[in-house]
């Protein structure tokens, strides 16, 4: 059997509007993942702005240099909204009235009690040759065309209409020209730093050409990405990555969070369901972010009963019962109220535990004794306390962020090690 050659793609997005500081591509990043799960490299991606002349020069060289093109937006009704038109011209087709479609984009409008504008006509024609591609979201149809020469998909721009767009009707084309099976990995990690976990794992860096290893490092987390291809199947591609996997995990050991996705957030939920445990916050620094990241996981309130946001020393006076002298004498941001606000929120919901943060997220109010990145973290269960001194660089929002994601940490901590204990009494 003739081996299948490896596909040249470019991914073009198109329109103006991506060429300003206010919005970004970044359906090209959701369309190379998919296409690095098919085994495939993208080659080159363009941004290219609504003007004819450009978009006209931007496809004859995506012709030329590419067997697969990718066309993300200006397939909308309005003027500028010319990609279709485009790419007819350049290739030299027509384009073909389709009186289904047009049906099918009124009978959108219909459904919802309106009209359709005369403008949407147009997105009814279709290149001559090519294949229409539903829009369950919208009423840009996308497009299919195989030149010969070009395979050529035209996607909306709206991510909510690309997405299911391209896994349900453009996926399927390009499968037929996989040529790798592939394997992917993500290892979520924190309480190690990225030089850390480096100097862990040097040894385990894959010197194969079938496996790549990558470490991604974010505030307050880090990321390795593990992925491989094998020719041969896809039992091959997923050994390869599992084996790497466990050796990785044997050794950065409970650091690990997540191998599958999940947020710490999730993490920390679903062993708070699991042990029947409950939990509140009291925030100053982060403002709510930690009760906001807590009631992103749906179910949550399964397990989460209260946040409090005490910014005001009153506040932490008031609401959750911190003696005013204590603030007096050691100030707000201190290991002693950060433990009072975590024993206060506990007694105010009756939970089994609770966070506290205190800090200084900066840029201002840092002092000497006290700089910016200071915060005080502390857990308190029905049989103990425990707390934490931070010191965390970067502006206000990573400050913030590395604190909720340590606070996360420290309840995730301490019940993965309360199920360790309960596992050797056993
Ligand atoms: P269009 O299909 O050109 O009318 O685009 C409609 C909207 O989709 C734009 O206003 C953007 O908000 C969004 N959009 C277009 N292209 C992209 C892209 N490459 N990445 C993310 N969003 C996009
Ligand atoms: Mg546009």
């Amino acid at each position: 059997m003739k081996p299948k050659k490896n596909l040249k793609i470019e991914i073009m997005a198109i329109g103006s509007e991506l060429l300003t500081p206010y919005f970004q591509d970044t359906n090209s990043l959701f369309l190379t993942e998919r296409l690095n799960d098919l085994g495939m490299e993208v080659s080159y991606k363009t941004i290219v702005g609504d003007d004819w002349d450009d978009l006209a020069l931007s496809i004859k060289q995506a012709l030329s240099r590419t067997d697969v093109i990718i066309a993300i937006g200006g397939l909308g009704p309005t003027q500028d909204d010319r990609t279709r038109e485009a790419f007819a011209t350049v290739l030299e087709r027509k384009l073909i009235f389709n009186k289904e479609l047009l049906q099918k984009i009124e009978g959108r409008f219909k459904h919802r009690g309106l009209s359709m504008p005369a403008v949407n006509k147009k997105q009814s024609y279709v290149i001559d040759g090519a294949e229409i591609l539903e829009n369950r979201n919208g009423t840009a149809p996308g497009l299919w065309l195989d030149t010969g020469s070009n395979k050529i998909i035209l996607l909306p721009g709206p991510p909510h209409e690309l997405k299911p767009m391209f896994d349900e009707s453009a996926c399927p084309h390009l499968q037929e020209f996989k040529t790798d099976y592939t394997a992917r990995k993500v290892l979520k990690i924190t309480g190690l730093t990225e030089s850390k976990i480096d100097t862990l794992i040097l040894d385990l860096y894959p010197d194969s050409p079938y496996l790549r290893m990558t470490i991604l490092s974010h505030p307050g987390q880090i990321e390795i990405h593990l992925s491989s291809h094998s020719k041969k199947s896809q039992e091959q591609a997923d050994k390869r990555v599992q084996k790497l996997e466990t050796n990785i995990l044997e050794r950065l050991k409970e650091n690990v969070f997540s191998a599958s996705g999940e947020e710490l957030e999730e993490v920390v939920g679903n062993l708070l369901r699991l042990n029947k445990r409950t939990l509140a916050v009291a925030e100053s620094c982060t403002g709510g972010l930690l009760g906001h990241r807590l009631t992103n996981v749906p179910g949550s309130s399964d397990y989460f009963l209260l946040g409090v946001v005490a910014y005001s020393n009153k506040a932490k006076i008031n609401a959750l019962g911190v003696s005013p002298s204590l603030i007096e004498k050691y100030g707000a941001v201190s290991s002693q109220v950060a433990e009072a606000m975590a024993q206060g929120i506990r007694e105010k919901a009756r939970s089994n535990l609770s966070l506290a943060v205190t800090g200084i997220a900066g840029p201002t109010g840092g002092t000497p004794e006290k700089p910016v990145g200071l915060v005080y973290i502390a857990l308190a269960w029905d049989k103990g306390s425990k707390l934490k001194k931070n010191l965390f660089l970067g502006n206000r929002d990573k400050i913030k962020y590395q604190s909720s994601q340590k606070a996360l940490d420290m309840v995730r901590r301490h019940l993965a090690k309360n199920k360790k204990k309960k596992r050797a009494l056993k």
